[in-house]
């Protein structure tokens, strides 16, 4: 059965605050959760990202095809930036098959499928072996789409402002700030993902099949509201659609 959580894990407690080495415009308190530039942004602008072909048990088919997903994340996202008025460069990335150390504890490879470690800026993918066997899997697609968005929360001082929220929390709001995170994380995967659908040559039921796999738990939201915020961003198109911290308790969960 290839049930799977695409999302990431351990970042409550596990990670560093980040240093303090961002320009100045990068907001911080609670407007940089609630009111940050990138909500004001458009629509992602580029439409266009082809799937490469990934060859069965290839492992270098999957991280060219992964290359040239990240280089659509970076069109796509800096150009989000750049209207935002934020500084922004291009993430570091490890594909990995087996467990590592990330910086952020090492890698659990039998829970999560990505992770962003917010102490080095580090998008860690996870590359599984039915994934390997499977070339027209679409679940890579959606982790690298997600831990993006993680690193985008940590460029536009999200991701530091919620941990500093997070440390001063009860066990309960802490989880509740990291539901957040992940919820906003899976809404701007799927509004990268949205915004380049036609040029993919795929249908709806990938799309419905990525649904049906992205099972919740309290870290992440139930089921049903992680589905709420996929939908929600696949049909802004943009991170404007993705502000979970003023969206309404019930759709936090
Ligand atoms: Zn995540």
């Amino acid at each position: 059965m290839r049930i799977l959580t695409l999302l990431i894990a351990g970042l409550i407690g596990a990670a560093v605050l980040p240093g303090t080495a961002h320009a100045a415009p990068v907001p911080t308190g609670k407007a940089a959760l609630t009111k940050n530039p990138l909500y004001k942004t458009g629509e992602f602008d580029w439409t266009e990202c082809k799937e490469l072909d990934r060859r069965p048990d290839n492992l270098d088919t999957y991280r060219i095809y992964l290359d040239h997903l990240l280089d659509c994340l970076n069109r796509s996202w800096g150009e989000e930036f750049k209207q935002a008025g934020l500084p922004f460069s291009k993430p570091t990335v490890r594909y990995i098959t087996k467990s590592v150390a990330t910086g952020c504890g090492k890698y659990p490879i039998n829970y999560a499928a990505g992770l962003y470690c917010p102490a080095n800026k580090t998008m860690w993918v996870a590359i599984s072996k039915w994934q390997l066997a499977d070339p027209t899997e679409f679940t890579l697609f959606n982790v690298i789409a997600h831990e993006y968005g993680h690193y985008a929360q940590h460029r536009a001082g999200i991701l530091g402002q919620a941990m500093r929220m997070q440390k001063k929390a009860s066990k309960a709001k802490q989880y509740a700030i990291q539901r957040q995170v992940e919820l906003q994380a899976e809404c701007f995967a799927s509004a990268f993902i949205g915004s380049v659908w036609h040029s993919l040559g795929r249908d709806q039921f990938d799309y419905e099949d990525l649904m049906d796999m992205t099972i919740g738990d309290v870290l992440h939201g139930k089921t049903k509201n992680i589905h709420y915020w996929m939908k929600r961003g696949w049909n802004g198109n943009g991170p404007k659609a993705c502000n979970t911290f003023i969206a309404p308790a019930r759709l936090l969960t």
